[in-house]
């Protein structure tokens, strides 16, 4: 009920997490995170109140609102930075999440290119044709679909090859691990760049909020 109200009563708030390209230690996109001020539990986290919107179907309702919100404010930004959106797998289940897409670029007048999707590998796990018509679709219209959390899970190679990504972001446990000494973290966050790179996607390391995490990426990719 708590849930109801707040879509209604614009209680849910987005905060941008800054997606920084290495080549050119620029600001190139920002990350959409979802935020619920609660009027007396406070700021719930989405880890808290998603998989509830997810079993009783709120997230479609929440998720449209969240896409315009972050078409709108990418559309006040300069130049080309992008904006990236979290996508459930009950929204992409949903057949209107196309429309939803059409309208929340044209409502901002955010072009298409500027829009990223993020999909975790829970979304191809049930391989319905249905999805990957949806992804497909959204890719023509010029979004670009990025793979949430790779390295975690299933991880399944066989996804890379099921749709063809333009991103894939690697989990933030392979940045936590990276020590100065051990080799294996190093080596598996090497190694899943190079996947990337070698299919031609760009790979966005998660989780990399200092200067000394950014410094130990850059040493071993
Ligand atoms: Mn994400």
């Amino acid at each position: 009920m708590d849930l109801r109200t707040a879509l209604v009563e614009g209680q849910f708030e987005l905060r941008y997490q800054p997606l920084v390209n290495l080549e050119r230690n620029a600001i190139c996109g920002l990350e959409a995170l979802l935020r619920w001020r609660h009027p007396t539990r406070g700021t719930v986290a989405p880890a808290e109140f998603v998989p509830l919107a997810e079993e009783n179907g709120l997230i479609v309702p929440i998720g449209a609102w969240v896409l315009r919100q972050a078409c709108l404010d990418a559309a006040e930004l300069p130049g080309s930075i992008k904006i990236a959106v979290n996508l459930s797998a009950v929204q992409l289940r949903n057949r209107q999440l196309v429309e939803t897409v059409v309208s929340a670029l044209a409502a901002s007048g955010l072009p298409a290119q500027r829009l990223e999707l993020e999909i975790t590998e829970s979304v191809l796990l049930e391989n319905s044709e249905a999805t990957l018509q949806t992804l497909r679709t959204l890719r023509e219209l010029g979004v670009r679909i990025a793979l949430d959390d790779f390295g975690t899970g299933y991880s399944s190679l066989g996804y890379l090859r099921r749709f063809p990504f333009d991103k894939i972001k690697i989990d933030r446990c392979f940045v936590a691990d990276l020590s100065a000494s051990a080799q294996g973290p190093a080596a598996l966050l090497r190694a899943l760049a190079g996947l990337g790179s070698s299919l031609g996607m760009i790979t966005t390391a998660e989780g990399v909020e200092t200067s000394e995490r950014v410094q130990r990426v850059r040493a071993r990719v």
